[in-house]
């Protein structure tokens, strides 16, 4: 059995730049009603891993979540791959490992583990291991 993550998105403009529109992606798992991580697509999340978008529409503050639509890594601004890895303690389970591969850089900027350690807690040690900086895994996925 494999267990997955979900990736719905919301379009939000520049409060400075009426031309620029960013994405902001929830991560969900069917494990919970309300998404488990979100990410953007801007320059500050991009190279700095945060931004003031995250703050803003996480769910626990803003209901937009709710109009998120289905992620398409072709369409939208970054592109969302994956591999699988089998669980160490359960020959029956599998988990996926999620990259999201900015297309500016053409490299990963994020990776997500559909594991209960990332789902429960949001860190685990697939997420260490795995790293696209430690590792070139992330170029087969
Ligand atoms: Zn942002
Ligand atoms: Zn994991």
């Amino acid at each position: 059995m494999t267990s997955k993550l979900n990736f719905n998105y919301i379009t939000i403009k520049s409060e400075t730049d009426s031309n620029k529109e960013y994405e902001i992606i929830f991560v969900s798992s069917d494990k919970f009603d309300t998404p488990i991580e979100i990410t953007c697509n801007c320059l500050g999340y991009l190279y700095h891993s945060k931004c003031k978008h995250i703050d803003k529409y996480d769910p626990s503050n803003l209901d937009s979540w709710k109009e998120a639509v289905p992620y398409d890594s072709e369409k939208n601004k970054s592109k969302i791959t994956k591999i699988t890895i089998p669980s160490e303690t359960d020959s029956n389970k599998e988990y996926e490992i999620y990259y999201n591969n900015s297309k500016i850089t053409n490299k990963p900027f994020e990776i997500m583990c559909s594991c209960p350690g990332y789902i429960y807690r949001s860190k685990c040690k697939h997420i260490d291991k795995y790293d696209p900086d430690n590792q070139n895994v992330w170029n087969k996925s």
